[in-house]
């Protein structure tokens, strides 16, 4: 009998479990998840502006896993020994494996920033509940968001929702808010078209902007950019700058910053037995985007390989020039939402914002009742 075991639930991990089932895989299957719940985490910008709370975002894990014979375990890895096939969790419990599929996603970058206790991050849950709590507690001050590295759209969809919660109570005239973009990350991620937009339509919400430079230090009230440039702050974020959760850090096959290079059928370069799908997958120089459909892409290629590996079924390939060139990314500013795809923007209006509603709704609810996304077969 064989032993899968998948780490990290996410939208890869989610995903990898159901679809191991859905192909017919009947041996064990354990999912290792640090929390009870798996998280919809591109509508955390609506959390601090009081749309959406967390549990509306969450899915608990225990009952859609056990309705289809899942062993769940809540518990948070601490390693993977991938020469002896086994994972140690932090409270001491080891497991072995036959298959591993590493679905750990990612974590926010903290270390390049002096000062980085002063600041909060966001894009990792415990953050935004911070985040959630102080700018409930805010009367009045200068919020300050940092966007750098390989996830900036969040960064300005945050702040651009707090401006609409702030002028909500009534108490926006009390607040400057000020938005600073590392190398117009935005204008990447967003086209030119929808960054021009923005950035006069955040000039119109008097949003400061700051292009073009860095955030590299925290003191307590300032933020300090490049060029000693400093910029007086109750509330300083920074989103961006991503890095491997630490188990993955500590291994011999990951990269530097800990994510782990993979194959075009997502096996690890290193064993031929571990796959790894999401965030927490390198493709070396192609610098694929790190976004929730590829994550259930990977994931769906890497149940489908892992089961022919047991000889049902013929081997996917992720196509990596594919999905640089055709992922779109919705980000959703408050008042105005933009579609890009490829670097070129495809619309910026109010309207496009809704679908981001609609697509959050149809994920929670089919995967609330146990359904895999639209399949890559
Ligand atoms: C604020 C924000 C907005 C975003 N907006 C968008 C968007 O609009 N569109 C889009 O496509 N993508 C967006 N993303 C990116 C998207 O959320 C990620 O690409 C996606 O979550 C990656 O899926 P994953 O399964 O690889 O990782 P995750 O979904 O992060 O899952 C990783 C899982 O592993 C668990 N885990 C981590 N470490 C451990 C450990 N040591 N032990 C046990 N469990 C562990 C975590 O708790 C988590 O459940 C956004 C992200 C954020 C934060």
């Amino acid at each position: 009998m064989n032993n899968v075991i998948i780490i990290g639930c996410g939208f890869a991990g989610l995903e990898a479990a159901f679809m191991l089932r859905e192909l017919g895989y009947k041996d064990g299957l354990t999912v290792v998840n640090r929390s009870e719940d798996m998280v919809f985490t591109p509508s955390l910008i609506w959390i601090p502006p009081r749309r959406r709370t967390l549990e509306e975002l969450s899915i608990k894990l225990k009952p859609v896993l056990s309705f289809k014979n899942i062993n769940f375990i809540c518990g948070e890895v601490a390693s993977i020994d991938a020469k002896n096939s086994t994972v140690a969790l932090v409270n001491g419990r080891s497991l072995d494996y036959d298959y591993l599929i590493i679905a750990l996603g990612w974590q926010s970058k903290r270390s390049h920033i002096k000062g980085n206790e002063k600041i909060l991050f966001p894009c990792d849950v415990p953050d935004v509940l911070k985040l959630t709590e102080a700018i409930g507690k805010m009367e009045n001050g200068s919020i300050t968001f940092a966007i750098e590295g390989e996830r900036p759209g969040p960064g300005a969809e945050f702040l651009g929702w707090i401006d609409v919660y702030l002028r909500e109570r009534g108490i926006r005239d009390r607040f400057t808010l000020n938005l600073v973009d590392e190398k117009h990350k935005l204008l990447v991620h967003l086209g030119r078209q929808a960054c021009e937009i923005l950035t006069a339509n955040f000039k119109e919400r008097r949003i400061n902007l700051y292009l073009g430079k860095n955030l590299v230090a925290a003191k307590s009230d300032i933020a300090i950019l490049e060029g000693g440039i400093e910029i007086p702050s109750d509330l300083i974020c920074a989103i961006g700058k991503v890095e491997a959760p630490k188990p993955l850090q500590k291994l011999d096959f990951s990269e530097a910053d800990g994510f782990i290079p993979v194959n075009n059928d997502l096996t690890s370069k290193a064993y031929n037995n571990i796959y790894v799908a999401g965030d927490a997958a390198s493709f070396g120089i192609k610098k694929v985007p790190k976004v929730a459909p590829l994550a259930i892409e990977q994931a769906q290629i890497a149940a489908i390989n892992l089961i022919s590996s047991l000889g049902v079924g013929r081997k996917r390939f992720f196509d990596v020039s594919s999905a640089l060139a055709n992922v779109k990314i919705l980000s959703d500013f408050g008042g105005i939402a933009a579609l890009a795809q490829g670097n070129k923007t495809l619309q910026c209006n109010t309207a496009i914002g809704m679908l981001k509603v609609l697509i959050e709704r149809r994920y929670l609810s089919m995967h609330r009742a146990g359904r895999v996304a639209r399949h890559v077969a």
